[in-house]
């Protein structure tokens, strides 16, 4: 390891802590930034902190918002009997990007993956049976992706669910295999989305 001054050794460090960026990548950014004049630095670091204070979960959808409930949750023109449960609010902006899908969703913050520790507790799971509930809901489409977690999480839901008199629908397998929702293109969600069949 090379000397750094401490503050350079400090951002180096803590870009290294972000998906995708190695030691060298951490290295050239932070000497990259050391040349950018301090105004645009200063932006970089404010647009960090808000992020964190002023981005949340809506307490209804667990969709990130700056206002709670969300403008989808809060908007009475989208059908609330109608609730699209994705796995990460990426998946939700994917769905919405189609243009087609007019009812409401539920977050689950992740999916199913037993190896990696995550069961039912720690994806917002009680919270979707508390919504059944008090939205009166028709029709829960399973929208989690099309790779083993992802079906794995929609089997578990349609096994909850289905007792509960709601209809359970999961999206249709035009998506490629493995693949994300968010990295599926509109024409082939709004198919996946209106293909879907019965769990
Ligand atoms: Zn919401």
């Amino acid at each position: 390891m090379s000397y750094h001054p401490p503050a350079l050794g400090r951002l180096i460090e803590a870009l290294q802590r972000l998906p995708g960026i190695g030691p060298k990548t951490a290295q050239r950014l932070a000497f990259h930034l050391l040349k950018q004049p301090e105004g645009s630095v200063r932006d970089l670091a404010e647009a960090l902190v808000d992020l964190k204070v002023r981005v949340v979960h809506c307490s209804s959808c667990f969709n990130v918002t700056d206002e709670d409930p969300c403008r989808i949750c809060g908007d009475s023109r989208r059908d609330a009997g109608l609730l699209c449960v994705v796995e990460e609010p990426n998946d939700l902006l994917a769905m919405e990007r189609t243009g087609e899908y007019r009812g409401r969703y539920h977050v689950l913050l992740g999916a199913l993956s037993p190896l990696d520790g995550i069961g039912p507790d720690e994806l917002k799971v009680r919270e979707l049976l508390m919504r059944l509930e008090a939205d009166q809901v028709r029709e829960v489409i399973l929208a989690t992706n099309p790779n083993v977690e992802g079906d794995a999480t929609a089997i578990y839901l349609a096994k909850l669910l289905r007792p509960l008199g709601v209809r359970v629908t999961r999206i249709a397998r035009g998506l490629p295999v493995g693949g994300d929702l968010e990295y599926a293109d509109e024409v082939t969600l709004t198919r996946a989305l209106e293909g879907r069949k019965e769990m």
